[in-house]
């Protein structure tokens, strides 16, 4: 078993938090009435992409009917459709759709992980389940050396990845605040902000396609180009 098989076991066999293993096993064994014929994960999700990837976006934590039905993060839920679609336009992706853990979705030089690894109730989790789950993200950064960009999708994964990058080492005061295209170097890294492509932004077009598709593109630039 290599590094990431363990640690990917580890995550998957992880119940330390009591609230959000209730909460995913319930939504597992209960379903939504579209998915009734459907065997749920019901599990923890691990990061998912390329282990060289320059590109890592990161994501506040599984959607009930989305990964924790599926297995995969952002697969199977809107949430999805539109990641996958820009990250696809941006040539991060094989293919634009994400539906099940096998329908040969690759990505090429990006990496997705969430902050909490167990869909919550309501998409909040507690800050004590935050923290539980914040050694997964630090033991993936450990192993993405190639990772330069982050890209992430809300406040909630802004102040995960600031906290990740100040665990090793790299902190700018004030602490930045979260904004869409906020754009932020910390030591060899740039984080990028992006509004979270929920159905509550979407719908109501505080993120466009074409607002998601300028981060990707600025990724894809300081990847091939650096800073500028
Ligand atoms: Fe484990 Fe993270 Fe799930 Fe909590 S949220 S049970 S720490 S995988």
């Amino acid at each position: 078993m290599d590094s990431w098989q363990e640690l990917n076991h580890r995550i998957i066999a992880c119940r330390l938090c009591p609230r959000l293993v209730a909460w995913r096993e319930e939504i597992a064994r209960v379903k939504k009435p579209a998915y009734a014929d459907q065997a749920y994960w019901g599990k923890p999700l691990t990061g998912f992409g390329d282990p060289q990837a320059g590109l890592w976006v990161l994501g506040l934590a599984p959607a009930a009917h989305g990964g924790n039905r599926t297995g995969r993060i952002f697969t199977g839920d809107r949430s999805g459709d539109w990641l996958f679609r820009a990250l696809h336009r941006a040539g991060f992706a094989n293919q634009p759709t994400s539906v099940s853990r096998d329908d040969g979705l690759q990505l090429q030089g990006a990496f997705i992980s969430a902050a909490v690894r167990c869909a919550p109730p309501g998409n909040q989790p507690s800050p004590d389940e935050r923290d539980r789950c914040f050694p997964y993200l630090q033991e993936e950064f450990a192993k993405l050396k190639r990772a330069k960009v982050l890209v992430a999708l809300g406040g909630f994964a802004w102040q995960a990845a600031l906290r990740l990058l100040k665990s090793v080492g790299w902190e700018l005061r004030p602490r930045p605040a979260f904004g869409h295209a906020k754009e932020v170097r910390l030591g060899p890294c740039v984080l990028l902000g992006s509004f979270h492509p929920s159905q509550q932004n979407t719908f109501t077009g505080k993120l466009t396609e074409a607002m998601l598709d300028a981060v990707f593109e600025r990724a894809r630039s300081i990847l091939q180009r650096g800073i500028e």
